[in-house]
């Protein structure tokens, strides 16, 4: 994975959730937030799916988790394996972004393993970043960055069960060791 945080309210509904960053990522959309991400080959921290899960289920705020990138369906088994591992020991749900669109994570050129991992997911938030679409409104196209990108409730339950959401927020966490991290869709600007 490429990063982490804890107890995030902005990267989908019915938070606190962990964030998790993959690493690699080929769609290399114009505007991406995170282009550190794209490189397949550099390894970031590499963890075990057992691990993962452990570290998510260790805060017992969290009511899910969101996989974000890069592109989580590089990494569509072990991903599986954790969202499975937290919902059955804990009853945790998933949001995963992509850059894919649906159509193609269920058509024949599908990355390896795209329906196990379909099968674990509650929200599916899909399609490539396109600077365009982007509107700077924080109420516009919850929890994604441009309105091409589809909010799609695998499990319509979580739909039901979560509460109201606003509008698109922007946190910055910051880490023991002193390392922040800015996340979310508010639209804002900083400068550190
Ligand atoms: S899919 Fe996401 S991480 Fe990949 S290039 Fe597009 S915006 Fe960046």
């Amino acid at each position: 994975m490429s990063g982490y945080v804890e107890e995030s309210l902005a990267n989908g509904p019915g938070g606190p959730r962990a964030v998790i960053w993959t690493q690699g990522c080929q769609h290399a959309c114009k505007g991406c937030q995170n282009p550190q991400t794209w490189d397949t080959d550099k390894v970031i921290e590499l963890i075990s799916a057992d691990d993962l899960a452990a570290k998510i289920m260790s805060n017992p705020n969290h009511r899910g988790a969101t996989f974000s990138g890069g592109e989580p369906f590089l990494q569509a088994r072990g991903l599986a394996q954790v969202s499975r591992i937290i919902r059955e020991k804990k009853g945790l749900n998933t949001v995963c972004y992509t850059g894919f669109t649906y159509e193609e994570l269920i058509g024949t050129r599908a990355p390896d393993a795209a329906l196990e991992f379909l099968a674990e997911i509650d929200l599916l938030i899909d399609g490539r970043y396109v600077e365009s679409l982007k509107s700077s409104d924080p109420s516009a196209h919850l929890w994604r960055g441009s309105s091409n990108q589809r909010l799609i409730w695998l499990k319509p339950d979580f739909l039901y069960a979560e509460r109201p959401f606003q509008g698109n927020v922007t946190e910055i966490h910051v880490s023991p060791n002193g390392a922040v991290v800015f996340t979310g869709f508010g639209g804002q600007e900083f400068q550190v």
